[in-house]
């Protein structure tokens, strides 16, 4: 693998690609899409196989990923995501005429992607970073995951296949194998632009920081993991006990635990403390363990319970089965706030269904809590109508901790669409201010550029006069689409 011709063959792609129409980006998402499902039946055994997840599973995350596609199409063929902002001039402005600016979001250049283990579909080759980048206009370099290399193969051929069809560039997307070394060496190239990587929080920092040390610092996008809290009220708890436990276990155990957004703590009153958990014993009874997505994953699971289990302050509720090369179970601990708040290990992901219950004895224990939480991907609240209105400074510090603030069932589960926001204060990512699932990805690999008193021809079709994109612009601080 020669990495510069590698990038040299994108930059060159990317001078071209960055000023096709967003209706051909569009056309070439969309046939992609195409390709992919009609490659469902090859595409899904593969990723099974490599994943050990199930065959709904797989078939659903290949809907998902074509979804995904087939949004981002819609995106750029509509076209008012540029966000093309119009000052006109006003030259007989006093005392000083003001120029002609024009501004909008053009693409970075080539991106670095790195797919994750535990979607080797919707988050893998042709998943959401490798789409809202080629979708803005990027070239990707795509690190596969050496978890599911044949499906990733196989996905970056139907990527091929429709750059091929819609006749554009092989330098659009270069599907990169190899480890460590090789990644570290895509995000040190010097045409590199930007990163987008799921996974650790070892590897995200360590691209984090790779990247801040170039000679160009560039962005790192990486989403690393979080334990989404889940904070139980006492009256709502009271009243729904029940359902809440089995909500509660179904997320905690959804996948054999290892999404992004599975609650790895949960906050209970005192008064329903014991109550809760022989409802959770009860839920738990008829889940067996399973197979986790690789040996690596079952291993660091293991592990980081077998220290837990070294810890004084957990009592544990559930313990999980006995250690297996590939096989992971539920395990439960509970521990009280005070001794929770002690020590930010109690805060760590542990990737898998494990869940540190924490019991507080009012509701002042949760202002603390809030105030010492790291960042997350998201915090659910359960809580009736007025527990929530009397509480509201503390939902008010929440919002500071998190992406997503929920108040309905539980967080596993990501809606693709316009208004998700997939991400979060650090530690969950490296970039709070920005989305790695939904339409706002695509902005990720974007900056903004102005254009003083630009001759109209050489205007971006975006921002000439007469609208001829018929896109959504702000004019004279004005949204209009004249
Ligand atoms: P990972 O170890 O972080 O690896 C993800 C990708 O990053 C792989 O391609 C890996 O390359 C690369 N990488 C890791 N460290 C690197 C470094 N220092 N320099 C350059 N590249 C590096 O994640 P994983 O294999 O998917 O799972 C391991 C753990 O990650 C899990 O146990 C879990 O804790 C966490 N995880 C979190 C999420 C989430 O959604 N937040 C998702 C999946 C996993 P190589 O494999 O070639 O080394």
């Amino acid at each position: 693998m020669n990495i510069d011709s590698i990038f040299q063959a994108a930059q060159t792609a990317f001078l071209d690609y960055k000023n096709l129409s967003g209706k051909e980006k569009g056309h070439f998402l969309d046939t992609l899409a195409e390709i992919l499902e009609s490659n469902r039946e090859s595409i899904v055994p593969l990723a099974v196989r490599e994943s050990n997840l199930p065959e709904g599973r797989i078939n659903g995350e290949l809907g998902r990923t074509t979804g995904q596609i087939r949004l981002f199409a819609n995106l750029v063929k509509e076209g008012s995501w540029v966000e093309a902002t119009i000052d006109p001039a006003l030259p007989d402005r006093s005392p000083l005429p003001r120029a002609d600016i024009r501004r909008f979001l053009t693409p970075l250049g080539p991106v670095v992607v790195f797919g994750a283990s535990n979607f080797p579909l919707a988050f893998s080759t042709a998943g959401g970073d490798t789409i809202s980048a080629l979708a803005a206009g990027c070239p990707v370099i795509y690190k596969a995951h050496p978890a599911h290399p044949e499906t990733s193969r196989k996905v970056a051929e139907c990527i091929h296949q429709a750059l091929a069809a819609t006749n554009l560039p092989t330098g659009l997307f270069t599907h990169v194998e190899g480890g460590i070394a090789e990644g570290q060496a895509l995000v040190q190239h010097a045409l590199a632009k930007a990163v987008a990587f799921t996974g650790s929080h070892a590897g995200g920092m360590a691209l984090f920081k790779l990247a801040n040390q170039r000679e160009e610092p560039i962005p790192v996008y990486a989403e690393m993991g979080s334990v989404n809290p889940i904070f139980c009220f006492p009256n709502k708890l009271a009243k729904e006990i029940e359902s809440l436990a089995k909500v509660f276990v179904g997320s905690l155990t959804l996948g054999v635990g290892q999404f992004c957004t599975n609650p790895g703590l949960i906050f209970v009153p005192a008064s329903q403390a014991k109550t809760f958990e022989t409802h959770l014993i009860e839920e738990l009874k008829g889940i067996p363990a399973a197979p986790m997505l690789h040996p690596g994953i079952a291993k660091s699971f293991h592990d980081s319970i077998q220290n837990l289990e070294t810890r004084g302050e957990l009592r544990w509720i559930k313990v999980a089965a006995p250690k297996h090369l590939l096989n992971g179970s539920a395990a439960l601990a509970e521990i009280q706030v005070s001794d929770w708040l002690k020590d930010n290990q109690f805060q760590q992901e542990v990737f898998g269904s494990f869940a540190l219950m924490v019991v507080y004895q009012e509701m002042e224990d949760l202002s603390e809590v809030a105030r010492q939480l790291q960042g997350q991907l998201t915090i659910t609240v359960w809580a009736e109508a007025d527990e929530l209105e009397a509480q509201v400074p503390l939902l008010n510090l929440l919002e500071e901790k998190c992406g997503r603030l929920l108040f309905k069932g539980a967080p596993t589960g990501v809606e693709v669409g316009n208004a998700m926001q997939h991400g979060g204060p650090f530690p969950a990512t490296t970039a709070p201010n920005s989305t790695s699932v939904g339409a706002n990805a695509i902005k990720r690999f974007t900056r903004p550029i102005a254009f003083q008193d630009m001759p109209q021809d050489l205007l971006p079709n975006a921002l000439k006069d007469g609208n001829p994109l018929g896109i959504w612009r702000t004019v004279n601080g004005r949204i209009t689409m004249e």
